[in-house]
Formats: C-alpha cells, structure tokens, sequence
C-alpha cells in the first residue's frame, strides 16, 4: 500500500490545502494528512481543533486520515509506515524553503522521497494567513475554505 505524509500547521485549513489533499487522494492509496503540534508559535487553532476541522472537511474521504504529530516529520513517516512526503507548491517563494526541508529530511531518513504538487491556479493566493486577515477584518471565506468551517473560524478570529 502506498502512503504519503501531507505535513502542515493548517491554522487553519483552507481550499487550497483541500485541494491538494483530493489531488494526492486520487493518486495514492492512503493520505495521512499531519497537523504540526508547534509549540513555538501561539496558533489560532489548537493542534486538537486543527485535526477536529480537517476530519470535517475531509469526511467524505474514505482513503484520508488526519492525525497530528510533534517532533521530527521523518520520525512520524515511520509511526505511520510512509515514505513519501507531499508538498503543495504556491509559488517559487514557497520553493526555496520547501527545497531545504525536502534535502533535510532525506539526509535524516535516505528512504524518504518528497514530492511537490503545484498549487490550482484558483488557488495559488491562498493562505491560512491570509483566511486570518480577511476573518480578522470581516470579509466573507465563501470560496476560501470550506462552507462547513466558514462560522467557527470567523468566531474564532473576532475573538481574538
Ligand atoms: P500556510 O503556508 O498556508 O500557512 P501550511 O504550513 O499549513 O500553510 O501548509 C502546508 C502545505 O500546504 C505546504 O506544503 C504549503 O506549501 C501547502 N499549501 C498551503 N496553501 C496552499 C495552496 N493554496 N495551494 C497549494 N498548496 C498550499
């Protein structure tokens, strides 16, 4: 069975990650989507109600889990028996960095491969930080992720 690691802090979760998730749902046989607990950053969402949102959104995925981890990726690619790492690509910004990380964890775990999924060309503006900024300012989400999360992260941003 083939199964691929999609790593991210999804804070929260936005129709281009979605987007990704059923692009990588059609090609293999089992995704493992995989909320980044960081304790360094103050996030939006709890890695607990990252994982509860994902889980509602991908509901209709019968090939799909949701899980959340700490420490280093490669560590939980083997908890999970994967090798192959998604990333979605936006941008060439998004490159560099996701570049390092792919050399990074391939030199921690030789057997691990990432591959690179360009971003949908609605979606490509996308980003968890830009959903905040539009909640924050009371702009509408409709088209940005999805419906069934639309009222919980704009309760949460005028929260804040
Ligand atoms: P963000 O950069 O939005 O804060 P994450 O850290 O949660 O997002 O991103 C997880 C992965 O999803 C990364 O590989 C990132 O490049 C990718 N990604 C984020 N937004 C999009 C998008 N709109 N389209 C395609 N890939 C995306």
């Amino acid at each position: 069975m083939n199964t691929v690691v999609y790593p991210g802090s999804f804070d929260p979760c936005t129709n281009g990650h979605l987007d990704i998730i059923a692009r990588a749902a059609r090609l293999f046989d089992r995704v493992v989507v995989a909320v980044l607990v960081n304790n360094a950053k103050t996030p939006l969402f709890s890695a607990e109600e990252r994982v509860d949102l994902l889980t509602e959104a991908l509901k209709d995925y019968d090939n799909v889990e949701v899980h959340s981890f700490s420490g280093l990726l490669v560590d939980f690619m083997k908890k999970v028996n994967a090798n192959i790492i998604i990333k979605g690509i936006r941008a060439l910004s998004d490159y560099e960095y996701e570049f390092q990380m792919a050399l990074t964890n391939n030199a921690l775990a030789p057997e691990i491969e990432t591959l690179f999924i360009p971003a949908s060309k609605d979606y490509m503006f996308l980003s968890s930080s830009l959903v905040k900024e539009v909640a924050k300012y009371g702009g509408t989400l409709t088209g940005l992720v999805p419906d069934c999360l639309i009222s919980v992260i704009n309760e949460r941003c005028k929260e804040r």
